[in-house]
């Protein structure tokens, strides 16, 4: 049997998705299913403007509240962004950085990633740390090279306690949103050489630190992707939108 070091964090990337109306209705499901009721951490990220609605419509659940982006200075003249500070006050205990669409479609480095990490650390809020190889990427046979330099520029100004409050995800962006998804094997490969990165960066730490992987979890996928011995979890987009698949891929979890 595979005992699992870390308990099992399920988080729900909902993007750009859902009206005040309709996230309201997706949060009572998840509850009235049970959502938290598993041996699963579960958060879920809705879009900024969805947080408060998502936060009221929650109730005493323990279902956690992530961000999906913040910026990483305290404040100042940066029309149409938010802050670490800010998103901690809205009542997140998460943040997502480095998703692969803010990389590719918004300009961000690895090195961004890192300040806005550090940011969210200073305000008690867990970062999650997004690295993942694009598809040229893998067929170049490059995924560890590419993957490790991403953690590392965005670990490198991080202490061995900062790191124990981080989670990575590990996103290989050909299979977000694309429905093909990383093998149970592949993923795996790539997971445990970020725990022996991570584990060689903080070796007195880093144990703590849970791996997720991402990219079309499915309730027909999440089973086997969870299985693995450094999968401590999925990061779900398109599935975590409707409350079955989103149960379903919880309950994989145990
Ligand atoms: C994501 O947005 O992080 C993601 C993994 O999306 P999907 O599950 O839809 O591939």
């Amino acid at each position: 049997m595979n005992v699992k070091l870390r308990k099992p964090l399920i988080a729900g990337n909902w993007k750009m998705y859902k009206t005040a109306r309709e996230a309201a209705e997706l949060v009572a499901a998840l509850i009235e299913r049970g959502a938290e009721k598993h041996g699963a951490e579960v958060v879920i990220a809705p879009p900024f403007t969805l947080i408060a609605p998502v936060l009221a419509a929650m109730g005493g659940s323990r279902i956690g509240l992530a961000a999906q982006n913040c910026h990483f200075e305290k404040q100042g003249a940066f029309t149409g962004e938010v802050s670490a500070e800010q998103v901690r006050e809205a009542g997140c205990t998460y943040c997502i950085v480095g998703h692969s669409e803010r990389r590719q479609l918004f300009g961000e480095t690895s090195e961004i990633v890192g300040k806005k990490a550090k940011a969210l650390l200073s305000e008690a809020v867990h970062p999650i740390v997004c690295v993942g190889e694009t598809l040229a990427e893998r067929e170049s046979g490059s995924t560890l090279k590419v993957v490790i330099a991403q953690l590392d520029a965005a670990l490198v100004s991080f202490g061995a306690s900062d790191i124990a409050k981080v989670v990575v995800a590990y996103e290989p962006v050909w299979a977000i949103g694309t429905g093909r998804t990383a093998s149970p094997k592949d993923a795996q490969d790539v997971h445990a050489v970020i725990r022996a990165r991570l584990l060689q960066m903080f070796p007195t730490t880093a144990d703590t630190v849970r791996v997720l992987y991402g990219g079309s979890v499915k309730p027909d996928n999440a089973k086997a992707l969870l299985a693995e011995r450094d999968i401590d979890g999925a990061l779900v987009g398109g599935a975590s939108l409707d409350a079955g698949s989103f149960i379903s891929i919880i309950e994989a979890t145990g």
